[in-house]
C-alpha cells in the first residue's frame, strides 16, 4: 500500500500527540512531535539565559541557532518518542510549565520556524509519517494525503492537562492552566509567520465529548478512506 503523510494540527492541549502517536502504531508509521521541537528551542532559551522580563533575546538566539540540533529516539521499552536536544534526553523538561510559558512566543519567531519546518519536511521525505502540530498541513506538508484539525473547549483542554499533571505527582492550578491555554491560543491564531488555522483540505475534529476509543476508530476509519483513494 502507499504511504502517505498525515498532518494532525489544532489547538494545544487537545490530545493531538496521544491520538497521533496511537494512530502512528495502529497504522505501522513514524510519530514526530513538532510541538516538542518548539519546546526544546524554548528551553535552550532558558537554560542559556536569553529570556528575561523583556521577552527573549532574538539577536543572540539567530547567532546561535545552528548550534541547536533537535533529535528523537524511541524509547526502548514504552517505544515513545523522546525528544533530545544536543544529545541530551530533555523530554521531561519541555513539559514544564516555565517551557510552556514562552514557547509561543520563541514559535512565532521567523527564523525559529524557517529552521525547525526544514528539519521536519526533512523527516516527511521518506513518507509513512504522522506529524503533529500547529501549521502541519497548512505549511509544512501543504500536499499530506490525509488532514486533521482538532479542537475542543478551552475549559476541556485545560481540565485535561491539569489531570496529566496531577497523575504525574506534581502540583498545578486550573486557573493557571485556563489562562496558560487561552493565552497560547491567542498567540498561535494571531502571529504573523504560519499562524494556526484548519486547511481547507482538513478534516475537522471535535474531541469534546469523544472517548480516546471513538476518537481512535474514526481516525482509522479516515485513514483506510484515504489510502484507498491513493
Ligand atoms: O504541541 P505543543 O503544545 O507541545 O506545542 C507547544 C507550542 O509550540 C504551541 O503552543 C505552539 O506555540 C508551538 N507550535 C507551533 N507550531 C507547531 C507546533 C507547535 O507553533 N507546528
Amino acid at each position: 500500500m502507499k504511504k502517505i503523510v498525515i498532518a494532525i494540527d489544532g489547538f494545544s492541549s487537545c490530545g493531538k500527540s496521544t491520538m497521533a502517536k496511537s494512530l502512528a502504531r495502529n497504522v505501522g508509521y513514524l510519530y514526530f512531535d513538532s510541538g516538542a521541537m518548539y519546546r526544546a528551542v524554548a528551553l535552550f532559551c532558558i537554560e542559556e539565559g536569553l529570556v528575561d522580563d523583556n521577552g527573549i533575546n532574538t539577536e543572540v538566539l539567530r547567532s546561535r541557532m545552528d548550534g541547536i540540533k533537535i533529535t528523537f529516539e524511541a524509547d526502548p521499552v514504552t517505544k515513545n518518542s523522546i525528544t533530545f536536544l544536543n544529545g541530551r534526553n530533555v523530554e521531561k523538561e519541555i513539559r514544564s510549565l516555565q517551557v510552556s510559558r514562552i514557547v509561543s512566543p520563541v514559535a512565532a519567531i521567523d527564523f525559529v520556524r524557517t529552521n525547525l519546518i526544514e528539519q521536519q519536511r526533512e523527516m516527511g521525505k521518506a513518507k509513512g509519517i504522522v506529524m503533529d502540530g500547529r501549521d502541519i498541513g497548512t505549511t509544512v506538508f501543504p500536499d499530506a494525503e490525509m488532514k486533521i484539525f482538532v479542537t475542543a473547549s478551552a475549559e476541556v483542554r485545560a481540565q485535561r492537562r491539569y489531570d496529566e499533571i496531577i497523575a504525574r505527582g506534581d502540583e498545578a492550578d486550573y486557573n493557571e492552566i485556563l489562562e496558560n491555554v487561552q493565552q497560547r491560543d491567542h498567540i498561535d491564531q494571531t502571529r504573523e509567520v504560519s499562524p494556526l488555522r484548519k486547511a481547507d483540505d482538513a478534516l475537522l475534529l471535535d474531541n469534546s465529548n469523544m472517548t480516546r476509543e471513538e476518537q481512535e476508530q474514526w481516525l482509522i476509519e479516515q485513514f483506510n478512506k484515504i489510502t484507498k483513494e491513493c
